[in-house]
């Protein structure tokens, strides 16, 4: 009792928004292990790592103990999944145990997947397996490290339970920190259920939370969405800046504060093909690779749905308004598009050059496509050719030879129509592009050796690789190599 508490929790959303949760406790865990705890973060939030780093730690992030000040609920949401709505989903393995501030001032949620059965659980067993666990582990700190927008890891522990998939696998908890947990979908609960009250609550609470220039300002729901859109377009251009494929876009799986959430069947594609796509359960490709700005606009149609009484009491007037603002959504996503493109091929904006760069960059990803060369290394390698070493760009594109010189002449004199610039653009190419990403083979086999045999030490070896993404090291040579045909063949996520 004379310790200081390993969290200083707020609940808002517990607090605030009453009927849009159900306070729950998590399921006891019987033999709690660790996993992994991820001091950085820690000591971003705030909190004290050592002090989280022990048995107390442990029982809290393996819900057996509730830390004080908590209040623990499952959220309420619908979703759109694969085009289907779902009017009632929610946390059905997930609670929200608090907010805490953390060291920038910002609000961030502490919550657990994994934790048990909810009200929400319909038909599941409210659990997670360790693989699952610890790939959501990887990706997000891969995300982030790659500077994109992403909810975070701060925890992987088992439970000391077995948990039954297509096979008995060991039953872990993942402790995720996020701006907040508020999705597409929870707007979608609400207005399925034309409790437009509650909508308005909903609404003003992300405004405080993530928008707080909006606050009390009519017209502030319309805002909302054009914030949200611009969050989603700027998220979206910077997956595909690194190929990134989802994999799940359902309404439920995007967030109001624009970070990437839902870890589930996610995989960077290898060689560049705008179809990929990895889920077993997407058969029609709705979530390939080049559908996601597409996908991205769809949900927020669904979103803008939600908000129209509230942005026009004229229904016509709510709609034309809130089409306006999603018909914007193509050239914003082109923008954000273009500025990480540009990005990747060290082009500044020059005055009349957008149409000339679009062309440039598309004419790259065609023969990125046409010759199957991997989407990392076919951007990462041009900075080499820069420093006048082509060769390992060439070997990437085999017989391409020819259409490979011919735009690399093109790409070349645009780069000197940047005149002066021009000498630290490889430089800032090798901070754009990065060396390493999460390669599906080598999460494979870091996932499988931590189911088989608990043994964490591929899992160590590739976070760490992949948390330092732009520098190239010896040592870590073949992690930036592609799958070879018999690693890669028939690869799927679940
Ligand atoms: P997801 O596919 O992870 O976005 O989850 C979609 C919905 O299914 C959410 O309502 C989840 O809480 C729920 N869900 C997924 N897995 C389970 C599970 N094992 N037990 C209970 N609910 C689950
Ligand atoms: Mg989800
Ligand atoms: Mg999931």
């Amino acid at each position: 009792a004379c310790n200081p508490p390993l969290f200083t929790f707020d609940n808002t959303y517990a607090r605030e928004l009453d009927g849009m949760s159900v306070a729950w406790q998590p399921a006891a865990s019987p033999a709690p292990g660790w996993l992994r705890l991820n001091r950085a973060l820690a000591e971003e939030l705030g909190l004290d790592a050592n002090a989280l780093d022990t048995e107390a730690g442990l029982a809290v992030l393996a819900g057996n103990t509730v830390p004080d000040g908590a209040q623990p609920v499952a959220q309420a949401y619908a979703g759109h999944q694969f085009g289907g709505f779902s009017p009632q989903l929610g946390d059905g393995r997930a609670l929200l145990l608090g907010e805490v501030i953390d060291r920038q001032g910002q609000r961030r949620d502490i919550a657990f997947k994994g934790s048990g059965r909810t009200p929400f659980s319909r038909g599941g067993d409210g659990k997670a397996a360790i693989g699952p666990v610890l790939r959501e582990y990887l990706i997000s700190e891969a995300m982030q490290a790659l500077g994109i927008p992403t909810t975070r890891t701060l925890a992987a522990v088992t439970t000391g339970e077995t948990i039954y998939r297509e096979r008995p696998l060991p039953g872990a908890i993942l402790t995720r920190v996020a701006a907040s947990h508020v999705r597409v979908g929870t707007f979608q609960f609400f207005a399925a259920r034309r409790d437009t009250a509650r909508v308005q609550r909903l609404a003003d609470y992300v405004i405080n939370r993530h928008d707080p220039d909006l606050a009390g300002q009519d017209g502030r729901c319309l805002a909302l969405l054009q914030r949200v859109a611009e969050r989603q377009a700027s998220l979206v251009a910077r997956w595909m800046g690194v190929g990134f494929i989802h994999g799940v876009m359902n309404t439920d799986n995007m967030t109001i504060s624009g970070e990437t959430i839902d870890y589930g069947p996610c995989a960077f594609m290898e060689a560049y093909d705008p179809a990929t796509v990895f889920s077993s359960i997407d058969r029609r490709g709705r979530y390939a690779f080049g559908n996601q700005p597409g996908i991205a606009q769809w949900n927020l149609a669904r979103l803008a749905e939600t908000l129209l009484p509230l942005i026009d009491e004229d229904s016509d007037r709510a709609v034309t308004l809130a089409t306006e603002a999603l018909d914007r959504f193509p050239d914003q996503f082109d923008g954000h598009w273009l500025a990480v493109h540009r990005g990747k091929l060290g082009l500044k904006p020059l005055a009349g050059t957008d149409e000339q760069d679009r062309a440039l960059i598309n004419d790259y990803l065609e023969l990125l496509h046409t010759h199957q060369v991997d989407f990392t290394l076919g951007f990462r390698r041009l900075s080499a050719v820069l420093r006048g070493q082509p060769q390992a760009l060439q070997l990437l594109f085999g017989d391409g030879q020819p259409g490979l010189s011919a735009w690399l002449d093109r790409w070349q004199a645009r780069l000197q129509a940047q005149g002066a610039a021009a000498l630290d653009i490889p430089a800032q190419m090798d901070r754009t592009n990065p060396v390493y990403i999460p390669r599906n083979h080598l999460v494979e086999n870091a996932l499988d050796a931590a189911t088989e045999s608990r043994d964490l030490r591929l899992f160590d070896r590739l976070l760490s690789v992949i948390t330092r993404p732009w520098d190239e090291r010896p040592e870590d040579a073949l992690c930036a190599l592609p799958g070879t045909p018999e690693q890669t063949q028939g690869f799927r996520t679940f």
